[in-house]
């Protein structure tokens, strides 16, 4: 199969002349031969295979260049990278590899095009086309990686249960590709994830996240996330979420299976594609307090009282163990979870102004993120019910914007300051200080004063005083 129309950008015909001119044949390899042949023709990251030096290869290319582009030489690998036109190209020299049983890191020896083929992943991933004068164009294929792209297949070159124990980090990135392709594992493939599943612990936290990152961000997640859990990785990787499996009854009351309830709802964030992977993470771990919150009432039913506290109180050590990032994202999480339940207590008529500004005041900015995750949230299959629920949320909704829009409270910081305070009334840092904060702000929050300065300062000015402070 000739495929010239891959490569007819000027970026492959100077690889082309540059390998000619060292003598090296060369190769376009990997993912983007794979997604050409999909039909997904964009501009992305190239990876160039080369017979010999990949670093000899880059400077050769860069020649062709201008202006002179910046080469980031990776001399342990043997690899290095260039970009041209905002795309990164990726030159490595042909390999083959053999393996330690406590690393995936290979011994690497030079080797040629069938063997670098060979230590590849799957199939679809080894198609590689040949930029060499003699067979310009054409793919090469020696494990029927074309058929299986057509029928959807993930496949390994070798031996499944070689390839998955050599380097268990594969095993993450065929589901991810699955997930992200929506193929099917090939089954002896799949047996071999299940019988090597130990082996992931090798693998460092930050890759195991980079792969699940991209389930996560794919277009339905619940199908990684699930073959994560059919794999066995997922209790590795994520118990909290496997414990959430299972259905109980007793005397006629069930609950519903919080593990398929959490993969529904971070299908529904994920339906719109600009949900940033944080609020993903969210949908996945609003439950998992459930697990240790779960009680039987007698006449009532089973409860999961406070399972938002427990479960964004789980947040911290998750993010710690998996080497997510500690700062910002991670409070994000934790704090959208922590409220994750209120609007529901906040639906109906009867609920207080007061009630509503609380919230607003507690979420700040991630308000929006929050009602997000309640419309996710309602998974039942009853299209009655569904509606109902949804309903609700958009009255709340409608109802926030109205009072913030007569309140200005989102966002909403005190008018008045600790500095403020202490200025007024010449006092350093105490107790008092924390109580006319509150004072005022709680004032606020139940509509007794308005939210402005100058209600504020009066405010802070008769509290003072009932405290013994003077102005000065
Ligand atoms: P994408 O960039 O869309 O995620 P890709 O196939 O380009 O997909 P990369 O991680 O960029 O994936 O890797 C490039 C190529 O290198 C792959 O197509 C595959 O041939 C090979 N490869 C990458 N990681 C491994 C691995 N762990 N084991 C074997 N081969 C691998
Ligand atoms: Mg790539």
């Amino acid at each position: 199969m000739n495929l010239s129309s891959a490569i007819h950008r000027k970026i492959f015909h100077i690889v082309s002349i540059s390998a000619q001119k060292i003598k090296q044949d060369s190769y376009v390899i990997g993912g983007y031969v794979r997604d050409y042949l999909l039909g997904k023709i964009k501009f992305k990251d190239l990876d160039i295979l080369t017979i010999g030096e990949g670093i000899r290869l880059a400077k050769e290319v860069s020649k062709y260049i201008t202006p002179d582009p910046k080469i980031r030489i990776f001399k342990r690998f043997g690899t290095a990278m260039l970009e041209y036109e905002n795309q990164k190209i990726e030159f490595v020299g042909s390999r083959k590899e053999s393996y330690h049983f406590y690393s995936r890191k290979p011994i690497i020896e030079f080797g040629s095009l069938k063997d670098d083929q060979n230590r590849r992943d799957f199939t679809i991933n080894a198609l590689a086309i040949s930029l060499n004068r003699n067979n310009y164009g054409e793919l090469i294929d020696p494990f029927g990686g074309l058929l299986d792209l057509k029928q959807k297949i993930l496949r390994t070159p070798l031996d499944a249960n070689i390839t998955y124990s050599d380097d268990p980090l594969r095993m993450m990135r065929a589901i991810r590709f699955a997930t992200q392709l929506k193929f099917v594992i090939e089954k002896y493939s799949f047996q071999s994830i299940k019988k090597n599943k130990n082996r992931i612990n090798i693998v460092s936290s930050e890759r195991i996240i980079d792969e699940f990152n991209k389930i996560l961000l794919s277009e339905k997640p619940s199908l990684g996330l699930f073959l994560l859990y059919k794999s066995g990785l997922l209790s590795i990787i994520l118990p909290e979420l496997v414990l959430l499996k299972g259905i109980k009854e007793k005397n006629g009351y069930k609950h519903k299976d919080n593990f398929y309830h959490t993969l529904q709802v971070v299908d529904n964030i994920s339906k719109e594609k600009n949900n940033s992977l944080w609020l993903r993470w969210v949908a996945l771990l609003h439950d998992i307090g459930k697990t240790h919150t779960k009680k039987f009432l007698p006449k009532i039913g089973w409860s999961f009282h406070a399972h938002e506290l427990v479960g964004s109180n789980m947040i911290p050590n998750i993010f710690q163990r998996l080497k997510l990032p500690k700062g910002s994202y991670m409070r994000y999480v934790k704090k959208i979870i922590q409220h994750s339940y209120r609007p529901i207590t906040l639906i109906g008529n009867h609920t207080k102004d007061s009630a509503i500004r609380r919230l607003l005041f507690d979420i700040g900015d991630d308000l929006e993120d929050l009602m997000k995750l309640c419309i996710a949230d309602i998974t039942t299959n009853n299209i009655e019910k569904k509606n109902k629920y949804k309903k609700n949320i958009y009255l709340l909704m409608e109802r926030i914007r109205k009072l913030e829009e007569r309140d200005r409270i989102q966002n909403w910081k005190s008018p008045i300051s600790g500095n403020d305070i202490m200025n007024t009334f010449h006092i350093n840092p105490c107790k008092k200080i924390g109580i006319i904060k509150d004072f005022v702000k709680d004032s606020i929050l139940e509509g007794k004063i308005s939210n402005d300065f100058h209600s504020a300062y009066f405010l802070m000015l008769k509290k003072g005083e009932e405290l013994g402070l003077k102005k000065k």
